[in-house]
């Protein structure tokens, strides 16, 4: 591509100029905008080096990772905004692109939704139709109160698409939007052990009735955290009596915390099927909405769903996007949203959420606002630590079983996979598998997997960010643990990452 004289011009004056962050963040956006993207990174993370918190070149950085289809890179940038509330609305609808890129649509969802809330103009009519979300609000659906829409996400500015960069279709399809209207869920059905038995109605809410078809025996290690959710969860609806006797009820919810990846759905799912009670899993995209008015009462239909399936595990993923703390929500929205997910915890009566158990999980536990500690809420705290060796070793056996496999030495993997959490190991293993399975198409017999495709799969893949979430919340465990709650954490955050 020929190269015009204003690039030229620029990228002479910045060689001249090599501390001058303006000029060479400019250069940098120009260089992303013309689609020269080995050249715009290279320039905007010169740049960073200039400053390393400039939340404007961390976002063009970012965003030609996504346009090179590099998301994973793109989020890691991304993250010591993201987890900083209030961080610029800009941020979040680059974030929104990667995750789509890697088809979170859940999370992008969230991302988007949140930046759009708070900053009308950062909306991305790409973004928006990729995620099934309307570009610009129209009049919220009957019945409902006076219909007041959320500040408009139009104008947008043009997606400008680079000539290099992707076409708008790169992201991959949304799951098919739920009949009872947009946004679209990101719960697959069946994602991961379950089935669905009952298909939300009009009015219910779009999440979905599963029955749980694994239960703790498919939980590799975590010996202590599923003892924990016996104590707290099963035994209370096993043996009410002697709860009774000591004049307590069974309720209250639990709250599961940790990195991404290390299981907590995984859990939640297998603690229903431990019980023999109906699951329902909660994602964001489930729940938010643009219009006013409609997040709650898609909380509303989801606690009822739970409340005719009793005995219920209602999970909810992600649930510091739902509960966030009052003081940092920037919108009386968000706050309502609080408030209705408090009184839906209370029930209107003391035996209304009787049967029904709530999960939720979270990476990110001090966002939460205090009061859904309180007794009867998320009352119970439960850490989901990365696993150590003998829990990757234990996870991988439980990954490989039911596949052609030869003797594998389990252990060796699982020390090749320092860091890596469940999601990093069945990444690994389903890489190996792939592998083996176009050879065995080309040999046309199965060819059994050994420690050697793992050790290579393991080798080709990246941890996902258990070190950068140790570090944040060392700051968290650190710097502001005044009520104790996150004593769990000591021995792990002390420990070497
Ligand atoms: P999280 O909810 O903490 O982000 P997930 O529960 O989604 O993590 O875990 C991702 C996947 O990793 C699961 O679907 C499961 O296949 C695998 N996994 C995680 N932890 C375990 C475990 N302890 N035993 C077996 N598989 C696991």
């Amino acid at each position: 591509m020929l190269e015009d004289a204003g690039l030229q011009a620029l990228r002479e004056a910045a060689r001249l100029s090599p501390d001058n962050l303006p000029l060479r963040r400019h250069l940098g956006e120009q260089l992303l905008a013309k689609g020269h993207l080995a050249d715009a990174e290279t320039e905007l993370r010169a740049a960073l080096m200039l400053a390393p918190r400039d939340p404007d070149v961390t976002a063009s950085l970012a965003e030609t990772f996504v346009r090179r289809g590099a998301y994973g890179e793109a989020l890691a940038a991304l993250e010591p905004f993201l987890a900083t509330p209030g961080y610029p609305p800009r941020l979040g609808v680059v974030a929104a692109r990667a995750l789509l890129g890697e088809g979170d649509f859940g999370r992008a969802a969230y991302r988007y939704y949140d930046a759009v809330t708070r900053d009308p103009s950062s909306a991305d009519p790409e973004v928006a139709t990729a995620l099934a979300l309307p570009a610009a609000p129209t009049p919220a659906p009957a019945p409902a109160p006076p219909p007041a829409p959320t500040p408009a996400p139009a104008p947008a500015p043009p997606p400008a698409p680079s000539p290099a960069g992707p076409p708008a279709s790169s992201f991959p399809a949304p799951p098919a939007p739920s009949p009872a209207g947009p946004p679209a869920s990101s719960l697959g059905a069946g994602a991961g052990g379950g089935y669905p038995t009952t298909a939300a109605g009009p009015g219910d809410g779009p999440a979905e009735v599963e029955r749980a078809r694994t239960t703790f025996a498919d939980i590799a290690g975590m010996d202590a955290v599923k003892e924990s959710l016996r104590v707290k969860l099963l035994l209370p609806l096993q043996q009410p009596e002697l709860f009774a006797a000591y004049g307590k009820r069974a309720g209250g919810g639990v709250l599961l915390y940790g990195p991404p990846g290390a299981g907590k759905t995984h859990l939640a799912r297998a603690a229903a099927g431990e019980l023999g009670a109906a699951f329902i899993s909660v994602g964001l995209a489930d729940i938010l909405d643009m219009y006013i008015g409609s997040s709650e009462r898609n909380l509303r239909a989801t606690f009822d769903l739970a409340r005719r399936n009793r005995p219920c595990v209602l999970f909810f993923d992600e649930v510091d996007a739902l509960a966030a703390r009052r003081s940092d929500a920037r919108n009386t929205h968000n706050r309502q949203i609080v408030n209705q997910f408090l009184a839906e915890l209370d029930g209107v009566d003391q035996n209304a959420n009787d049967g029904v158990l709530v999960l939720a999980a979270t990476n990110a536990p001090w966002y939460i606002d205090v009061a859904f500690r309180r007794p009867g809420r998320f009352d119970q705290l439960v850490f989901v630590p990365p696993p150590d060796a003998g829990a990757r070793a234990a996870i991988l056996r439980i990954l490989c079983r039911d596949k052609p496999v030869a003797d594998l030495d389990f252990d060796a993997v699982a020390r090749a996979t320092e860091h890596m959490v469940g999601a990093d190991l069945k990444g690994v293993v389903d890489r190996a598998v792939e592998v083996k399975l176009h050879e065995s198409m080309r040999a046309g017999h199965p060819i059994p997997m050994t420690t050697m495709d793992l050790l290579a799969a393991a080798k080709a893949a990246r941890p996902t960010a258990v070190r950068e979430w140790m570090a944040t919340a060392r700051n968290y465990v650190l710097h502001s643990n005044e009520s104790g709650a996150w004593d769990d954490l000591l021995p792990w955050v002390k420990g070497k990452w």
